[in-house]
């Protein structure tokens, strides 16, 4: 049975949580609402919330079929996806297997370079500073995560990369980098949570090498309402033919 929607938690820039009668689980509502650096840049995407739902729920339903423990539910409208009520763990962990966006102007690498093995990075969840780069030690000295949390989440995000690499290979697409998002549930278990959607990773287009997410937003390259459409297709095509 699905419970019952109840007052708003929280509003991000793309979603909203709403609180729901049971006292575990919340519904995630996806927006249209476009943002990029650091919400400096606003727009609306066509019909991008019930795209990324849909696109989140296919992709945390795989990657729950293959062990990772995900805060997913059920996708239970156009818009709602049913989730496990999780402490979200305040620090973003990037993975990335080529360079783009803001390793290439922090640290003057030439965008397309690959990374052997993925690199992995973690910044600090905070729109009023920015989303700050952090280090291991702010991590720990902070108490945002235990030792025992971040190596959970690093060994998850590496499986999750690994999982990934080729579904997305598989629809003609290359993951660039993507960001995740952990939180503990009632019993503080670790759980992979937020979403996983065109919005926060990147997917470079294997025939044209042309990005397919919201670098077509941020760089106002045109193409982008159909873009998020293409990326959602290909995906549901794959999922449909391999069940
Ligand atoms: O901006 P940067 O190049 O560090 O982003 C790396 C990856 O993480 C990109 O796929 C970007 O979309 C995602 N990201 C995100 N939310 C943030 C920061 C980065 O989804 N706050």
């Amino acid at each position: 049975m699905i419970p019952k929607k109840m007052a708003p938690l929280r509003e991000g820039k793309s979603k909203i949580l709403y609180s729901t009668d049971t006292s575990d689980q919340i519904i995630q509502f996806f927006k249209d609402a476009a943002t990029a650096f650091n919400a400096l840049k606003k727009g609306t995407i066509k019909n991008k919330g019930p795209i990324n739902n849909k696109v989140s729920s296919s992709l945390f339903q795989y990657l729950e079929k293959h062990g990772i423990k995900t805060h997913f539910l059920k996708h239970i409208s156009e818009r709602e996806m049913l989730c496990k009520k999780v402490d979200i763990i305040p620090v973003e962990v990037v993975v990335r297997n080529r360079a783009a966006g803001s390793i290439c102007k922090r640290l003057a690498i030439t965008k397309g370079e690959p990374f052997n093995p993925p690199l992995i990075e973690f910044f600090y969840k905070s729109d009023a500073l920015g989303d700050p780069l952090i280090s291991e030690n702010h991590i720990f000295h902070f108490k945002w995560a235990t030792p025992e949390e971040l190596e959970n989440m690093v060994n998850q995000s590496r499986k999750i990369n690994d999982l990934l690499i080729p579904v997305f290979d598989q629809i003609g697409l290359e993951l660039i980098d993507f960001k995740l998002e952990f939180g503990r549930d009632g019993q503080g278990e670790l759980l992979l949570a937020d979403e996983f959607t065109a919005d926060g990773c990147r997917l470079w287009d294997k025939k044209s090498g042309e990005p397919m997410d919201k670098d077509r937003f941020r760089q106002d390259l045109g193409g982008v309402d159909e873009a998020y459409h293409e990326v959602s297709t290909r995906l549901q095509n794959f999922f449909e033919a391999s069940l």
